[in-house]
């Protein structure tokens, strides 16, 4: 563990002692120091969000950070977006994407133990880890996920933010999927996840590609959601926030599936589904995902045979 100074969020939303959340406009990445463009302004909940890109990695970020308040009306947004599941075992044995992440990560690494699932929502991707062995925690601000506990052995929940976690782990396995997007201080929260990683552990993220196909879409990509997301990762600003907080990515890659539903678009996404797949080995995908260790691996434990097979 590093020192770290305690941190509080103030009115403003901003992190005390950390650089990455100062308040004001953002004028500079907040991943590389790069020099920014204004990628366009976005108006949600009566505020021009201005979204900034970087000229150098491509990172995008809401330049005039939101305020705690403004995120708490968000997040009231988000349990609409992410309509939590209805906590079964038949729908967690239908979720292909939970169960195609969790099967990536034992790929990856023989090391079982404890795992953080961030965001945990239903609990679809802890489910999916404690059927490789990992006895994760559930950590999420909506009560509702306590009751995935009940169907993943050896399994706690945690109603409380990750600046605000007490458990020192250390953790075999860390997941942010479909989160660090929302953080406030996405570097905070990596370096949170170094620092609690056991040697050998598996820190995996999973995100909107602000540098994959949907920038096609330009302004119109769906994920430019301000402010309920406020960080939009591009391949090379995810990896070089990764190695910055002092970890290295094993492997990246990125997937493309979209809920089929009804009607005449469903024969259109059918289709989209069955090519996308081909995307899946690149980082141009809809979702991007990275598989980081901490840089203190000891004896191997990172499977040298997946990472010959991916780097
Ligand atoms: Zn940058």
């Amino acid at each position: 563990m590093t020192d770290r100074p305690s941190d509080e969020i103030d009115s403003a939303g901003n992190v005390a002692n950390h650089p990455h959340s100062a308040p004001g406009i953002q004028t500079s990445c907040p991943i590389c120091s790069g020099p920014v463009e204004l990628f366009c302004t976005k108006r949600a909940q009566d505020h021009d969000w201005k979204i900034n890109r970087c000229l150098s990695c491509g990172h995008g970020f809401v330049a005039n950070r939101p305020s705690l308040s403004d995120l708490t009306f968000a997040n009231e947004d988000i349990s609409l977006v992410h309509e939590l599941g209805s906590f079964t075992r038949e729908a967690y044995e239908g979720r292909s994407d939970a169960r195609d992440l969790a099967d990536s990560m034992a790929r990856l690494t023989k090391v079982r133990g404890r795992a953080l699932d961030i965001g945990a929502g239903d609990g679809s991707f802890s489910y999916h880890l404690g059927r490789h062995g990992y006895q994760p925690t559930l950590l999420d601000l909506d009560p509702r996920a306590q009751q995935a506990t009940s169907f993943i052995p050896g399994s706690q929940f945690r109603q409380v933010p990750f600046e605000s976690l007490d458990d020192p782990g250390p953790f075999a396995a860390i997941l942010m999927s479909q989160v660090l997007e929302h953080a406030l201080d996405p570097m905070d929260w990596l370096q949170r996840s170094r620092d609690l990683l056991q040697p050998g552990g598996l820190l995996v993220i999973a995100v909107p590609n602000f540098g994959g196909v949907y920038r096609v879409l330009g302004t119109n990509d769906p994920f430019l959601i301000p402010p309920v997301h406020v960080n939009f990762f591009t391949p090379k600003s995810l990896r070089r926030a990764i190695e910055t907080a002092g970890m290295r990515v094993t492997h990246m890659d990125s997937r493309s599936g979209v809920p089929v539903g009804g009607g005449i678009k469903a024969v259109v996404r059918r289709a989209w589904n069955a090519g996308s797949v081909l995307l899946n080995a690149t980082t141009q995908g809809i979702v991007l995902r990275a598989f980081a260790s901490s840089m203190t691996d000891q004896n191997g434990l990172v499977s040298k045979q997946a990472c010959n097979q991916f780097t």
